[in-house]
């Protein structure tokens, strides 16, 4: 990523806040945490029931969804399509988030038909990859190579871009979380990542794609992903329903530089 891009900070809802008036209340707190940023974009990718709702509390703060179905519309009943969500105000989608991935079913070849349905309309894909565990082998770093060949097959090299990846590894999530990765493990993985997509894509246009961490991130490990790491941002789960942890992780994340 060229240094002059900006890092970006994505907080993901999940299934929360339990109302619209909870959503709006945490939106709000969230958005009085951080002011004139040039270095850090914010999304807040929440259920899609909240987002035409949300859109005009905030102009700061763009709006992303957790999921689409790749098809345009027809008889597939409690779906919504790419050009749904992008009507309702959002311009980002996390699509392949591993709970999706492991409660329901889905494979490369679905987030890949989703990450083109996603493109075509214009919302940009945040795409999640990571392994269940690590093995000693290594054999995760094939894992990993399978789900960006798969994922990412017969996407346009012009497109690629537009992508964000963040690399989720499976054991470092949530509240069953074994450990955070560290800084190194992150830079590690991040080189391998950009490594297959140049394979694939080309140096110049697999160097455009953000490569972010998420995993337990708090404010307490920003500052070693972005300096030893070199993320170029966060997904950021439970601590994105926190407005003071978020928005620290916002502000550390605007004002930490890369050594
Ligand atoms: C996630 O599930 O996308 C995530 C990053 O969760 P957490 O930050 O809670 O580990």
């Amino acid at each position: 990523m060229s240094k002059m891009s900006k890092k970006i900070v994505i907080a993901n809802w999940k299934m929360n806040p339990v109302s619209f008036k909870e959503a709006e209340k945490l939106f709000k707190n969230i958005n009085k945490t951080f002011f004139g940023l040039k270095k850090t974009e914010v999304v807040i990718c929440s259920p899609c029931v909240y987002l035409a709702k949300l859109k005009n509390l905030a102009k700061k703060i763009k709006l992303g969804g957790e999921n689409i179905f790749y098809e345009e519309s027809g008889a597939y009943t409690g779906e919504i399509s790419a050009e749904m969500l992008y009507d309702t105000g959002a311009k980002y989608v996390i699509l392949g988030h591993s709970e999706r991935r492991t409660i329901f079913g889905e494979t490369n070849e679905d987030v890949n038909k989703k990450i083109k349905a996603g493109l075509s309309v214009g919302l940009t894909p945040i795409v999640c990859i990571g392994e269940k565990e690590r093995s000693e082998n290594n054999e995760y770093l094939n894992f990993v190579k399978e789900q960006i060949e798969l994922g990412f097959k017969n996407i346009l090299k012009t497109s690629i871009g537009k992508i964000i990846v963040a690399y989720e590894p499976v054991w470092a999530i949530g509240k069953n979380a074994v450990r955070e990765a560290t800084a190194e493990e992150f830079l590690e993985i991040s080189i391998f990542i950009k490594k297959v997509l140049s394979d694939k894509f080309g140096a110049q246009e697999a160097s455009k794609v953000k490569i972010i961490y998420g995993g337990s991130v708090n404010p307490k490990n920003i500052e070693a992903f972005i300096k030893v790491g070199q993320a170029d941002g966060f997904l950021v789960g439970r601590a994105s329903l926190d407005p003071i942890k978020f928005g620290e992780i916002i502000n550390l994340t605007e004002n930490i530089s890369e050594k």
